[in-house]
């Protein structure tokens, strides 16, 4: 089951052993996050783990649902893994940040054809899924009895060949669902990528792990925000700054062309496109929108 890898009880406090998924949905967003932290990781795919050259991380490939067991057990320390999978397990483990990838939801679906009024549908059914425990918490909930089959694939089939009312799996853009004549109820857990830990952290372990989580926030806040330069007629600059909140406040630069500044600040992606047009509304011109790589507040 360990695929050969050995817990070091004494533990090497002067690294950080992370357990990524191998191959999958969450293997290549893992590796990126790691690049965007300035972490090289030298190759991967096809070997059990690998050593960051320029920090303290030693990285292994696993199935996301050993996960949380061997991140419980100190195998490894830490775990990129879906919350979907760590509410499933149900380890002692420890959720520390979401990690704002591989976002989808588990949801239960049935046939289109249904009449599904409520969740009393489900009352007496079959449900397909590979999250018994979490379709099980569900039910009890809502109070309703019905027949958990697990499953652990192509769970979508379930329905078409008899062997269930309903399924339970997940969903992101909803095609699977919809090729397969099925349509989705109830959404029972939004889930994302997130980084677990080790409860038992030596103290040298515990301070990579904080070096590595400033990293992943500076990136997280930066995906976050936009730079964005704007031209200002001076007669408007006080209106056009009271819409950019800024990190403290904006920067303001005279223009060579009298009469203007130039006004730069940072702004949050959701409020992003309400406030540019409320900038164009009060004069701004030449507005550049700039990504930002890293940011450290
Ligand atoms: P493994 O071989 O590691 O067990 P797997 O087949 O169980 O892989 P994947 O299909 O690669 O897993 O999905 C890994 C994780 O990606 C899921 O547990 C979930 O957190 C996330 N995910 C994001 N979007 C989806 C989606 N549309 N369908 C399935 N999983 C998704
Ligand atoms: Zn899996």
């Amino acid at each position: 089951m360990n695929q050969g890898i050995q817990s070091t009880p004494s533990g090497d406090e002067g690294k950080l052993k992370l357990a990524i998924q191998k191959s999958g949905r969450l293997h290549d967003d893992s590796l990126k996050l790691l690049k965007e932290c300035g972490i090289d990781i030298s190759n991967g795919v096809n070997k059990l783990k690998s050593e960051a050259s320029n920090f303290p991380l030693e990285v292994f490939f696993l199935r996301d649902d050993d996960i949380p067991q061997y991140v419980e057990d100190a195998v490894a320390d830490i775990g990129f893994v879906g919350e979907n999978v760590v509410y499933e397990k149900n380890k002692k483990i420890d959720v520390v940040e979401k990690l704002g990838f591989g976002k989808c939801r588990l949801s239960i679906a049935v046939t289109r054809g249904d009449v599904y009024d409520d969740v009393n549908f489900l009352e007496g059914k079959r449900i397909a899924t590979s999250y018994p425990v979490l379709v099980q918490n569900f039910l009890n909930e809502k109070g309703i009895n019905a027949e958990i089959h697990e499953i652990s694939g192509s769970v979508e089939i379930a329905p078409g060949i008899g062997l269930a009312e309903a399924i339970c799996d997940l969903v992101s853009s909803g095609s699977t669902l919809f090729m397969n004549g099925l349509k989705e109820v109830e959404t029972i857990l939004q889930s994302q990528a997130v980084l677990i830990r080790n409860r038992q952290l030596a103290p040298g372990q515990q301070a990579i792990l904080d070096k590595l989580l400033f990293r992943i926030q500076s990136v997280k806040k930066a995906k976050n925000n936009k730079y964005v330069l704007l031209n200002a007629p001076n007669d408007n600059l006080q209106q056009i700054i009271s819409l950019l909140p800024g990190m403290k406040s904006p920067t303001v630069l005279p223009l060579a062309e009298e009469g203007w500044s130039s006004v730069h600040s940072v702004i949050s992606e959701s409020t992003f496109w309400d406030i540019i047009e409320k900038l164009k509304a009060a004069g701004a011109q030449g507005i550049l929108v700039v990504p930002i790589e890293k940011m450290i507040i």
